[in-house]
């Protein structure tokens, strides 16, 4: 990928928020001067990769702040600069955000991985301040693995392997689809290269066959979508690398992968967007069990869309994801999408989003409260956070647990008054006890009797922290 240049960065940044300019010329020109006579690896001038990070931040129409702190942020880290000035020169609100990005100093710190862990707890914990400083992590780390060729292979696999750990599901949770795409591949291409290239040269392969279909099929559902006078945009999307790669570890086939091909149907209102699924499944065979209502029920991450598997002319599976443009924007962008949607609110908006409507956001803070050890808060993080989750369906909702979680998670997620009397399990009609490890589209009963049956055991059956401490409250309650 090509660097830009300041003119193009401030160019770009003119567009969007002209009233800007002149602040983040001058974040720039503090930053230059700074980092004068340092080099990266790749023997550009260091300034190149703060300027790369603030455009990554532009594309997204970050706000002032947040650019003038992405082109200062490594400079308290990495220069003589220190906290104070950023305030005097620029605000406190500029000066937290690059302090919230600089690493803890290894001088407060007895060994290398008590400074990691406490770095790492630093990063994810910044959310609750302040979102925005995840979001420049994320630039930053997206910046620096789409130039890792130039550090050594034990960096390479160390940087990659981190990227994976941390920043890739950060990114899952604040919904930053693209950039947690971007950063699977760069990821997963350094981690394992062989896998890489045979999965890239298949898909290269798959697409140039099936591209006139896709085409194809654009072109027809929105012809019949425009004779209703019904506004659509139709994007041919491909899966990622390291999508196909997990779905192939699964057992799957290439041909077996329902969205390895897919049509993104974009339209004005969520009225159009269930006429679309009309035409299509009316022109295309769907398959029953691959259809999903995500505008009815919202993933935690926000994301929303109607999926549909359907057979294309070619005999090929073809995914069909149909939202409205805002849903777009927000399945693409995450969070940050906001930055465009309101302007000057966004950066409140966006912290008020996450408390209330971010799974994640509650249970860290559960966790962050209840882990002072930063080995165990981090590990706790990655088991319960950073992992694949369930969906099941509970009362006709469905319910996204993390993977491994049981009845008593459940029972603890929806009826907190009820959860300790818990003693048996209705799941698909069949009764089961309540530690049953719950699997995607489980549908659910949960079976209460008259008494508390909760007990010592339940707190290792139990997979949530959430669970886990209300089991705990309720023991210590009686031991009393
Ligand atoms: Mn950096």
């Amino acid at each position: 990928m090509e660097n830009v240049t300041f003119e193009e960065f401030i160019n770009f940044v003119k567009e969007y928020n002209p009233d800007e300019v002149e602040r983040v010329t001058k974040a720039y020109e503090v930053a230059q001067r700074f980092h004068d006579g340092q080099y990266r690896d790749s023997g550009e001038p260091y300034i190149t990769h703060p300027l790369q990070v603030a455009y990554i931040l532009a594309e997204l129409r970050a706000d002032g702040d947040t650019l003038c702190a992405a082109l200062l942020h490594d400079c308290l880290e990495d220069t003589t600069l220190i906290k104070g000035d950023i305030e005097i020169l620029f605000s406190k609100s500029v000066a937290d955000l690059v302090d919230g990005v600089t690493k803890l100093s290894r001088l407060n710190f007895s060994s290398k991985e008590d400074q990691n862990f406490a770095n790492t707890r630093k990063i994810i914990t910044s959310v609750r301040e302040d979102v925005r400083i995840i979001i420049i992590k994320l630039a930053d780390r997206l910046h620096n693995m789409r130039t890792l060729g130039y550090k050594s292979k034990f960096k390479q696999k160390e940087n990659a392997l981190e990227t994976m750990e941390i920043y890739v599901p950060f990114a899952y949770n604040l919904g930053c689809y693209q950039m947690k795409r971007e950063l699977e591949d760069l990821s997963f291409k350094y981690l394992r290269e062989d896998d890489y290239k045979r999965i890239f040269d298949e898909r290269e392969k798959i697409v140039s066959e099936n591209k006139d279909m896709l085409d194809q099929m654009a072109h027809e559902i929105s012809a019949s979508l425009s004779e209703s006078n019904i506004s659509n945009i139709i994007i041919p999307r491909i899966k990622n690398i390291y999508g196909i790669f997990s779905k192939l570890e699964n057992g799957y086939k290439f041909s077996e992968i329902h969205d390895l091909l897919a049509l993104k149907i974009i339209e004005e209102k969520i009225i159009d967007c269930y006429t679309s699924l009309f035409y299509i499944h009316n022109s295309y065979v769907p398959i029953m069990d691959k259809f999903r209502d995500y505008i009815a029920s919202p993933k935690t991450n926000k994301y929303q869309s109607i999926h549909t598997t359907v057979i294309s002319p070619s005999d090929t599976l073809v995914q069909c994801q149909i939202r409205t443009r805002l849903m777009d924007r927000i399945d693409t962008y995450g969070l940050p999408a906001y930055w465009d949607t309101d302007k000057g609110y966004a950066r409140i908006r966006m912290q008020e989003e996450l408390k209330k409507d971010y799974q994640f956001y509650t249970s860290l803070k559960e966790i962050d409260s209840i882990f002072k050890d930063n080995e165990e808060f981090v590990t706790q993080v990655k088991e319960e956070l950073f992992t694949d989750k369930v969906y099941v369906n509970y009362n006709g909702d469905t319910k996204e647990l993390p993977k491994g979680s049981t009845g008593i998670d459940l029972a603890y997620k929806v009826d907190e008054e009820g959860a300790p009397k818990l003693v048996n399990l209705e799941v698909n009609n069949e009764k089961f006890p309540i530690n049953y490890v719950l699997q995607n589209r489980d549908r659910v009963k949960l079976i209460t009797g008259e008494e508390d049956t909760v007990n010592e055991s339940w707190l290792v059956e139990a997979h949530t922290t959430h669970a886990k401490e209300l089991i705990k409250e309720r023991l210590n309650k009686e031991s009393k």
